[in-house]
């Protein structure tokens, strides 16, 4: 599957808004990726997870992981592709940890997976989070789409995007539609064909 074609799929099932809209990083940016668009289609998310799955197949992954909530449906599908467990990690006083008797053994090789990366923040504290508590290897990260306009790399294992899609992002003071005095849109409230 190459960018377009997994773009397509955002595409398709109305994933890809425009308008003016206040990201989870805290930026401002005039496209929105509502990624639930696409992950409430099972045929979808499966056709994506496949190639993070065959993508890293070779790295004899023992469990996946990702970030609520997103990455508990990514982490699932992906983990059923390549047969091992699919596990995630989710807020506890602020910082993500592993709950639910979920747990990493000594020497398992992980994969991260991730739906869309604007600054990376959560992937850092998945990694961060490995490294303080956990004695596993980290074979890389999985994500759908690399949206942070540079070629992503986390430093543990392969960083590998389905795709990439370069749209400006502004700090709030910089916000050409701030300035315009244009409001924050309600997401879904427009979408692009
Ligand atoms: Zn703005």
């Amino acid at each position: 599957m190459n960018n377009e074609k997994v773009l397509n799929i955002f595409r398709k099932a109305n994933a890809l808004l425009a308008g003016h809209f206040l990201l989870t990083s805290g930026k401002h940016s005039a496209i929105y990726l509502e990624k639930f668009a696409v992950l409430q289609d099972p045929k979808s998310t499966e056709k994506l997870c496949k190639q993070i799955a065959k993508h890293f197949k070779a790295k004899k992954v023992d469990v996946v992981l990702g970030a609520a909530i997103g990455g508990i449906i990514l982490a699932y599908e992906t983990a059923k592709q390549l047969g091992v467990r699919g596990i995630f990690m989710e807020r506890e006083e602020g910082k993500l940890k592993l709950r639910r008797g979920f747990d990493i053994k000594e020497g398992e090789r992980v994969l991260l997976v991730e739906d869309i990366v604007t600054t990376g923040g959560s992937v850092m504290e998945l990694i961060e989070e490995l490294k303080a508590n956990y004695k596993c290897e980290i074979v890389g990260t999985g994500l759908l789409i690399n949206r942070s306009g540079k070629d992503i790399d986390f430093g543990a294992g392969e960083t590998y995007a389905l795709a990439r899609i370069d749209v400006t992002t502004y700090e709030e003071k910089d916000c050409p539609e701030c300035k315009a005095g244009v409001p924050i849109t309600k997401r879904g409230s427009k979408r692009i064909k």
